[in-house]
Order: structure tokens, then C-alpha cells, then sequence
């Protein structure tokens, strides 16, 4: 059958399938969690969200429709992970999308008339020649440097011919290391709750008051408790954290993961991403640390400037685009951010034009929990800054 192109305007057929598609969803009773498993939600909490998400979905495809200035659209995602992939079972819902997923994703864009674009390319046009724009833009980004974003996301990449922008944080290229949250699943997910109880007096301590409604020691604990373990964990700096980690695993070398393979960005893996021509890389700190919680401005210097120059090094090109951890920005950090790079992506959801800070980005934090539909990335869309 001839493909035909489709205008904005036609994604209302489409929105209009997903809308008949979600309602089918809620008549089985079947619904999906964050982590894209079925789970039993209220009937009325279900259509409560779905009614909310039609309603900024359709905000999202006013505002797109109305368009006046080029505008962009930055879908960001951290890890590409296949629907039966094994890590999924110790990751954090909100990190994984499917490669199908993402498929999607870049189809669904385009579908709405945007044009992919890598995102140093549309702020460098943005100055020179605005005029020269597409209405629309969209710019996929990756944060962290995961493994995934080579092996599972650069194959769908090639696919959709879709330029990318990896986020990587310097210290933790070419090396085994495991990003605090995933040792924090791995203990309360995977490790036998005897082992842990053995470990609990002493060694894990400094973990109860973290865990303390989740009876550690005497069950192993759901991705979604852990989740919440781990956000409670964020009121400590990210160095803490990893010392806490040291120590226990010290004591208990049984509680501690097994990275026989690489999560992250390794050496051979790099000189593939950017001999596809596909992928540029921007900096995200030195050691993943959340500048907010950083205890001096040293710490604060080496985490932001030290990391551009070291991938610089590493990479042999010029490093311009940062992306804050976690989203957290500091009126100290903003500065040496804005002193030493040419832009900078944040957490805070919508469009992205012209009169938009270049060191404000806002983008759309998607998954398999919040975009497994049409609607859903839509609605992540409405619900920023239009
Ligand atoms: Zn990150």
C-alpha cells in the first residue's frame, strides 16, 4: 500500500486509535505500571489518568498545531533495554524504554511534521539563521552513557536515520562501574533477604531508617519499593552514598553486584557511536554527582568544568552541551555551567524556542511506563511549558 505522508493534522486518526486502543485497556482491566508490567490499578484511578492524559494530549496537539516560531521538541531517555532483556529486573522503571518503544517514539514525531536534528545543530541554527528552521524540530538525547544506548538504541538509531546526543559522565567510561541506584536494587531486589538479615546489625545500619516501612531482612523488596528507597537516598550526597556502598560491601562482599559486564559506555563502543555519524556526546559531570548536594565549590569546579575537559581529551572534539543530574541546578553551578559551556539541558518538561534559555532546555523525560501510547507521549508534552 502507498505510504502516504502524514500532515500534523492526520495524527488525530492516529490519536484517535490510541484513544480507542487505552479505553480497550481499561474494559480488560488491565493496565501497565511504570516498568511496563500489568498491574491492577483502580478502575477509577485508570480513567481519572486516562481522561487526564487525553486532556493534555490535546493541549500538547493544540499547541503544536498553533505553532509560530521553530520550536523543538527533546525527547530524552537514559536506558534501551529489549522487552525480555534480564536487566530489567533490577533497573528503575523510569529509566528503560524498549527499542521498539523508541521506534515509536521517533515515528510518532515525525508523524507530527518534526524534523530530526541533532540538538547542537538546531541552538547553533537558532543563532545564525533561524529562518532556515523547520517549524518543528525534535532532538533525541541520552543521559549517563549506558552500554544499552550502543548495543540496543544505536541499531534503531540506524534504522529511523535519527541523530542522537549521549550525555556521559567522564569517570565512569571504560570502566565496570554500577551507578549507586542499581547497587541498591541489586541489594534489595535480588539478594537473598537471609543474607541480607545476616548483614542487617552494623553493616547496613545507615540503610534502615531508608527502608524502614519495607521489612528489610525479611523479604525481598518490588522494583517499585526500591524506587522509593532510593529517592529517600537522594536527601544524602551522591558520594555518601557510594562510601556507604564501600563499606558495606567490605564487610559483606555477598550483598555486592556482580558487574561482569560493562553497563556503561566502554572504549571500542565509542569509536562506533561516532563513526555512525549519528551520535554526538555532551558532559554530565564527572561522577554522575548531583550538584546540589555538593559540598564545596572545588567539588563543584571539578564535577562541571573538569568533566568537559577530560571528555575533550577523551573524545578529541569540543565538549559544549551539559545536562544537569537529576535535574538539580545551584545558582553556583548555573554560573560555571553557563561560563565554560554553550547550553545546558534540564528536567523541566515542554517546548523549547527561541526565546527559551539555552541553558534552560526543557525536554520530555520518556519511558515505557509514561509513552507506551500516543497519548502518553503526548500527554508528557502537554503537561510542560507550551
Ligand atoms: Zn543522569
Amino acid at each position: 500500500m502507498k505510504q502516504r505522508r502524514r500532515h500534523p493534522l492526520t495524527l488525530r486518526a492516529a490519536y484517535k486509535d490510541d484513544l480507542h486502543k487505552r479505553l480497550c485497556d481499561y474494559i480488560t482491566d488491565t493496565n501497565f505500571s511504570r516498568n511496563g508490567q500489568s498491574t491492577d490499578m483502580p478502575m477509577l484511578k485508570k480513567a481519572v489518568k486516562f481522561w487526564l492524559d487525553a486532556f493534555f494530549a490535546l493541549r500538547a496537539l493544540i499547541a503544536l498545531r498553533r505553532l509560530r516560531q521553530p520550536s523543538l521538541v527533546i525527547l530524552t531517555y537514559h536506558r534501551v533495554l529489549a522487552e525480555d532483556d534480564s536487566h530489567r529486573l533490577c533497573e528503575q522503571p523510569g529509566m528503560i524504554v524498549s527499542p521498539g518503544h523508541l521506534r515509536n517514539h521517533i515515528a510518532i514525531m515525525e508523524s507530527l511534521g518534526a524534523v530530526p536534528m541533532f540538538l547542537d545543530d538546531w541552538l547553533e541554527q537558532q543563532k545564525q539563521s533561524p529562518e532556515n528552521l523547520p517549524r518543528l524540530a525534535f532532538a533525541v538525547t541520552f543521559d549517563d552513557g549506558w552500554r544499552d544506548n550502543f548495543t540496543q538504541g544505536l541499531p534503531v538509531l540506524r534504522e529511523k536515520n535519527t541523530p542522537a546526543t549521549i550525555f556521559l559522565v567522564s569517570d565512569f567510561l571504560d570502566t565496570k562501574h554500577v551507578f549507586w541506584p542499581e547497587q541498591i536494587l541489586h541489594l534489595l531486589t535480588t539478594v537473598p533477604p537471609a543474607t541480607v538479615k545476616r548483614c542487617l546489625p552494623g553493616t547496613l545500619d545507615w540503610l534502615r531508617d531508608y527502608a524502614r516501612d519495607f521489612r528489610l531482612g525479611e523479604r525481598k523488596l518490588s522494583i517499585e519499593d526500591a524506587d522509593k528507597v532510593i529517592n529517600r537516598l537522594k536527601t544524602l550526597d551522591d558520594f555518601e552514598i557510594y562510601e556507604h556502598l564501600k563499606k558495606t560491601f567490605n564487610q559483606c562482599p555477598e550483598l555486592q553486584p556482580r558487574a561482569e559486564t560493562a553497563y556503561i559506555l566502554q572504549a571500542a563502543d565509542i569509536d562506533a557511536l561516532v563513526d555512525s555519524g549519528l551520535i554526538r556526546f555532551g558532559a554530565h559531570t564527572r561522577n554522575h554527582a548531583r550538584l546540589n548536594r555538593l559540598q564545596s565549590i572545588e567539588q563543584l569546579k571539578d564535577e562541571v568544568v573538569n568533566c568537559k575537559q577530560l571528555l575533550e581529551e577523551r573524545l578529541k572534539n569540543p565538549i559544549g552541551l551539559f545536562c544537569y543530574p537529576n535535574g538539580d541546578i545551584t545558582p553556583d553551578g548555573e554560573r560555571l555551567v553557563e561560563a565554560h559551556y554553550t547550553a545546558a539541558c534540564t528536567t523541566e518538561t515542554g517546548l523549547n524556542r527561541a526565546s527559551t534559555s539555552p541553558f534552560k532546555l526543557r525536554r520530555l523525560n520518556l519511558h515505557d511506563g509514561n509513552a507506551r501510547h500516543t497519548l502518553g507521549l503526548l500527554a508528557t508534552l502537554g503537561k510542560g511549558k507550551l
